[in-house]
C-alpha cells in the first residue's frame, strides 16, 4: 500500500467513525466505547434513582440507601473523628462488651443517632429491655436509615446492621425481638449517639 492510499484509508476510517457515533451507529460498530457508554448510563440512573454509588459499587446495598447521601471518609479521617473504642465497632466491626454502654439504661425519650455521621438511626419509640447488656430496639427509625447485610464471620449466619449514609457498623439484628416487628436490632451503644428531645 502507498503512503497516499493509505492515508486515504485512515482518512475515510476516521470520517466513518465520526459519522456512525453521530447517528448512534458507533456502538455496533465499537464494542469497547459501546461498554463505555453503557457503564457511564447505569451510573447515571443510578445517580437518578438517588442511590448513592459508593466506592464505585453499584450493588444491592446502595440501592437500599435510596435518597441518602453517602458519606464517605478515609480511615486516616475517621481515626480522627471518632474515639478508639468507636473507630474499633463502628468502622472495624467490633463488638463492644454486653453491660459496657450507659446507652442501655437510657429510657428517656430521644433519638439515637450513628455516632460517626450523626444520621438518626433509632428512637427511644423502638426501643426495649432486651437483657442482652446491649441497647436493642424493635424497628430502626426508618427503613432507609440502615442498611441490612448478610455476616457470615461467625460459626452462625447473623444480618448486619450498618449506617445507611457511612456505612459504619452498628450491630445486628435477630428475628426474636417483641412485638410489633418481631425483630430484635441488638446495637453497640458505642456506635450511637443519644440525643434527648
Ligand atoms: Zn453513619
Amino acid at each position: 500500500m502507498n503512503r497516499r492510499y493509505f492515508l486515504s484509508m485512515v482518512g475515510a476510517v476516521a470520517a466513518f467513525a465520526a459519522v456512525s457515533k453521530f447517528t448512534g451507529l458507533a456502538g455496533a460498530l465499537l464494542p469497547s466505547d459501546n461498554h463505555a457508554a453503557t457503564g457511564a448510563a447505569l451510573a447515571a440512573n443510578a445517580m437518578e434513582r438517588g442511590g448513592a454509588v459508593a466506592n464505585g459499587n453499584l450493588n444491592d446495598r446502595t440501592t437500599k440507601a435510596k435518597g441518602i447521601k453517602k458519606v464517605i471518609k478515609t480511615d486516616a479521617e475517621w481515626k480522627q473523628i471518632l474515639t478508639p473504642e468507636q473507630y474499633s465497632v463502628a468502622r472495624e466491626k467490633g463488638t463492644e462488651r454486653a453491660f459496657s454502654s450507659p446507652l442501655n439504661d437510657i429510657h428517656d425519650e430521644g433519638i439515637f443517632e450513628c455516632v460517626a455521621c450523626e444520621l438518626p438511626v433509632f428512637s427511644s419509640k423502638a426501643k426495649f429491655d432486651s437483657g442482652t447488656g446491649w441497647p436493642s430496639f424493635y424497628e430502626p427509625i426508618a427503613k432507609e436509615s440502615v442498611q441490612e447485610v448478610v455476616d457470615k464471620s461467625l460459626w452462625e449466619t447473623r444480618t448486619e446492621v450498618l449506617c445507611a449514609r457511612c456505612d459504619s457498623h452498628l450491630g445486628h439484628v435477630f428475628d426474636d425481638g417483641p412485638r410489633p416487628t418481631g425483630l430484635r436490632y441488638c446495637m453497640n451503644g458505642v456506635a450511637l449517639k443519644f440525643v434527648k428531645s
